[in-house]
């Protein structure tokens, strides 16, 4: 970051106590951390592990994870908790986080996690924002999902170490 996002000022490289050299805004005498979003991303899983759900959303015929930006003061676990619920109506159980990446078309941080639910009925889906969803097993998922994308790179990372 070269300029101040509030005022447009160039900033300055300044020391900030036990953070080390942060761009500074003398114009505004703050400290102008990088800016981005964050959002979970989750490889549903049923109770034995044996399938996995992907979703398709907003008319593309894409097969992707379920996924959703984090809200301004809640942490990542109750963001994978409530993403679930909301789009796909299911119960999360237990959850584990498998990897990170940068996704820069977006400027968003993507924490993806592994997660088991409860049951497998897809009857409450969030028709408004899912267009289908369906379990598909390791090996169907790995050929369904769509190519060169963050949820294959996620999806991949997973399997690979399990
Ligand atoms: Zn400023």
């Amino acid at each position: 970051m070269k300029y101040c996002y509030e005022c447009g000022n160039k900033l300055i490289n300044k020391e900030l106590e036990n953070e080390g050299i942060i761009p500074y805004c003398e114009k505004c005498g703050e400290y102008r951390f990088p800016i981005f979003s964050t959002a979970v991303s989750m490889i549903v899983e049923n109770a034995d592990k044996t399938k996995i759900l992907l979703i398709q959303q907003y008319g593309k015929k894409n097969n992707v994870l379920v996924a959703g930006y984090i809200n301004k003061g809640e942490n990542a676990e109750a963001a994978v908790i409530r993403e679930v619920m909301e789009e796909t109506g299911l119960k999360v159980k237990t959850m584990y986080f498998n990897k990170s990446e940068y996704f820069k078309n977006t400027n968003t941080l993507m924490l993806n996690y592994s997660c088991t639910v409860e049951d497998e009925s897809l009857d409450h889906l969030n028709t408004v924002e899912v267009d289908k969803a369906e379990w598909f097993t390791h090996e169907q998922a790995v050929d369904n999902i769509k190519k060169n994308s963050l949820a294959e790179r996620f999806l991949l990372n997973y399997l690979n170490n399990l």
